[in-house]
């Protein structure tokens, strides 16, 4: 790289057991089409000379509402059929940062944790106390019945007769015997949505949101509302959203992990994300990925499932959208 930072943006919609058998061309294409229609709104964006954090928010938001993936319409159900969303964001110019646990209505969980790092002394909410708030915003809220899709209700079901807690795309691939849609396998469990950007003033954002995992309790909360863990945005270092078994992301604080090794040893960050992907996050049982743009601009999005949804792209530059492991992508440091 030559030292000039260069503006991009990248997105996932999570990972897990993504199962070429278990995806058929259709699903494949809808997951791809809309990944790569996310990341180009979130490009045009930056190509304006908008800044990193109207980029996630943006992002985020359409992620949340396409019903594929698991975050605001689409989020899974708990073990006692009602959904309780997560989300978070964070500026890595200010290093200021909101959040929302457990909200059960906001149509957009991220505007709801950009609402909370904006008009609230808060960084994290949670139960009737931040819905009142929210609703004090003006922020727009739905119906249970906006957020129920029936392959999340069919997953539900099957995790039941499992008996297990899962990962969205991993209980995704139980519901695809009825073909619906949302791909991945039997006995694992994730999905989320995220996002991260370099604006062309150099500032960084994180984005990341999630309906959590299947079956969870009621109550449960994951990493995607922990600094650090789920989602995280340091201008000195990098942006970084994760997706995967929360409670490995949260005991490792995997993000703040990299982003550590990036500032105080002066590692890469492609490197910092293979070792914290690869090598800390299986000590914890963890598996997902994490999505990651630094200041300069390099982009690296490893995982340790057999897929993530994701897509980057810079401004100006073609979109790249990928589910699958072999189709790897990552931007070398250049
Ligand atoms: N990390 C999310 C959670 O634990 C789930 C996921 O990314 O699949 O709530």
């Amino acid at each position: 790289m030559d030292g000039k930072p260069r503006a991009g943006i990248a997105i996932h919609g999570g990972a897990g057991t993504i199962l070429r058998t278990a995806i058929n061309s259709e699903q494949e294409h809808a997951y791809l089409t809309a990944l790569r229609d996310i990341v180009i709104a979130g490009s045009a964006l930056l190509a304006d000379d908008g800044s990193a954090l109207d980029a996630v928010t943006l992002a985020v938001s359409l992620l949340e509402d396409c019903p594929l993936f698991n975050a605001g319409k689409g989020s899974v159900f708990t073990s006692a059929a009602t959904i309780e969303m997560d989300a978070a964001i964070m500026d890595g110019k200010t290093r200021r940062a909101g959040a929302v646990a457990c909200v059960r209505q906001t149509r957009n969980p991220v505007r709801a944790a950009r609402a909370v790092m904006e008009h609230s002394p808060h960084v994290l909410m949670v139960g009737p106390g931040a819905e009142e708030f929210l609703r004090q915003q003006g922020l727009p809220f739905e119906d249970s019945s906006y957020f129920h899709t029936e392959h999340r209700h069919a997953q539900l079901q099957r995790a039941r007769q499992m008996a297990g807690i899962m990962l969205d795309h991993d209980a995704a691939n139980l519901s695809t015997q009825t073909q619906e849609i949302a791909p991945l396998a039997p006995d694992q469990k994730l999905g989320t949505v995220g996002a991260v950007a370099l604006d062309m003033q150099g500032n960084l954002a994180a984005a990341t949101s999630t309906g959590g995992m299947t079956n969870k309790l009621p109550g449960r909360v994951g990493d995607t509302p922990m600094l650090g863990a789920g989602c995280y945005a340091d201008n000195h270092t990098a942006a970084l959203s994760a997706t995967g078994t929360g409670e490995a992301f949260m005991r490792s604080l995997a993000l703040h992990d990299i982003a550590a090794q990036i500032r105080y040893l002066g590692t890469s960050l492609q490197e910092a994300a293979q070792q914290v992907v690869m090598e800390q996050l299986p000590l914890f049982d963890g598996s997902g990925g994490i999505i990651a743009i630094d200041r300069l601009g390099n982009i690296t999005m490893p995982f340790n499932t057999e897929g993530m949804y994701r897509a980057w792209m810079r401004p100006g530059e073609a979109a790249f959208a990928a589910i699958y492991a072999d189709q790897s992508e990552d931007r070398k440091q250049r």
